[in-house]
C-alpha cells in the first residue's frame, strides 16, 4: 500500500523571514514527520491595516531565497497569485481538492494566527482538512485555547526558543540602522538592502 505524505503548509506574511521561521519549519518536519514543508507567503493578509505590508512579489523572493538550500523546502505562490484577501481556509480547500485524500495536511504558523483562523466565521470548513501545528515563544499563555477547540480542530503546541525573533524587530533595526545580522540568512538581509526595504518603517 502506497505510504500517505505528509505534507507542513507554513502560512505566514514572512515580512521579512527570519530563523525563527525557518528554526520552526525544521522542527516540525521533525517532530510531525513531515515528507515536506511548503512554504505559503501570503498574499493579501486579513487584518494588517495598521501597517503597509511589503508587495508580496517581494516577500515570496525573500522566502525563496531563505529556503534555496534545504531540499525538504519548498515555496508555493498559490496566495501570492489569488487575487482578494488571503484566507487560509481557501487555500487549505484548494489544496486538498488538488492533493486528494492521500495526503495529511498540517498547517504551520504562530498560535496567535491559528487561535485568529479558529475563530474566523468559515473555520468549520476546516475541521477535517488539515491539522494545525501552534508555534510559541516560550512563555506564551495558552489559555485562550479551549481544550475541547483544540481537541476537534487537531490543533497541536510546539515550543520554538528561535521564535524570540520577530519580523517586527527586524523591520525596526532596518529603519533604526542597528544591525540585523544573525537574524536571518545573510543573503535574505543583502536582498533587503539592496530593494530598500523597512527604511522608512515607523
Ligand atoms: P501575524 O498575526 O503577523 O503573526 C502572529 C505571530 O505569529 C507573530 O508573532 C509572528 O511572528 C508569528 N508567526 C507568523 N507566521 C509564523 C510562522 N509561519 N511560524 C512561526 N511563527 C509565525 O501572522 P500572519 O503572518 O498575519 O499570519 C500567519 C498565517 O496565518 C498566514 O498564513 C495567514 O494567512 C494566516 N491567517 C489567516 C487568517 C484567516 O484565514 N482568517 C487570519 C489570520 C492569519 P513574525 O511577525 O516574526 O512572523
Amino acid at each position: 500500500m502506497r505510504k500517505k505524505l505528509r505534507i507542513g503548509i507554513m502560512g505566514g506574511t514572512f515580512d521579512p523571514i527570519h530563523y525563527g521561521h525557518l528554526v520552526t519549519a525544521e522542527e516540525a518536519l521533525v517532530q510531525f514527520n513531515l515528507d515536506k514543508v511548503v512554504f505559503m507567503p501570503t498574499g493579501n493578509p486579513v487584518r494588517k491595516t495598521h501597517r503597509k505590508v511589503t508587495p508580496a512579489e517581494h516577500r515570496y523572493l525573500m522566502t525563496v531565497i531563505a529556503t534555496a538550500s534545504n531540499p525538504d523546502f519548498e515555496v508555493s505562490r498559490m496566495e501570492v497569485d489569488r487575487p482578494g484577501p488571503t484566507y487560509t481556509v481557501d487555500t487549505m480547500l484548494a489544496l486538498r481538492q488538488e492533493l486528494g485524500p492521500d495526503a495529511d495536511l498540517y498547517f504551520i504558523t504562530g498560535a496567535d494566527a491559528v487561535w485568529e483562523i479558529l475563530t474566523w466565521k468559515d473555520s468549520e470548513a476546516l475541521a477535517g482538512v488539515c491539522s494545525f501545528i501552534a508555534a510559541t515563544r516560550p512563555g506564551y499563555d495558552l489559555s485562550r485555547f479551549s481544550r475541547d477547540d483544540a481537541e476537534r480542530m487537531r490543533v497541536e503546541f510546539m515550543e520554538v526558543p528561535a521564535l524570540a525573533i520577530s519580523s517586527t524587530d527586524i523591520r525596526r533595526r532596518v529603519a533604526e540602522r542597528r544591525p540585523i545580522r544573525y537574524l536571518l540568512p545573510e543573503a535574505v538581509a543583502a536582498y533587503v538592502r539592496k530593494n530598500g526595504l523597512y527604511a522608512s518603517e515607523a
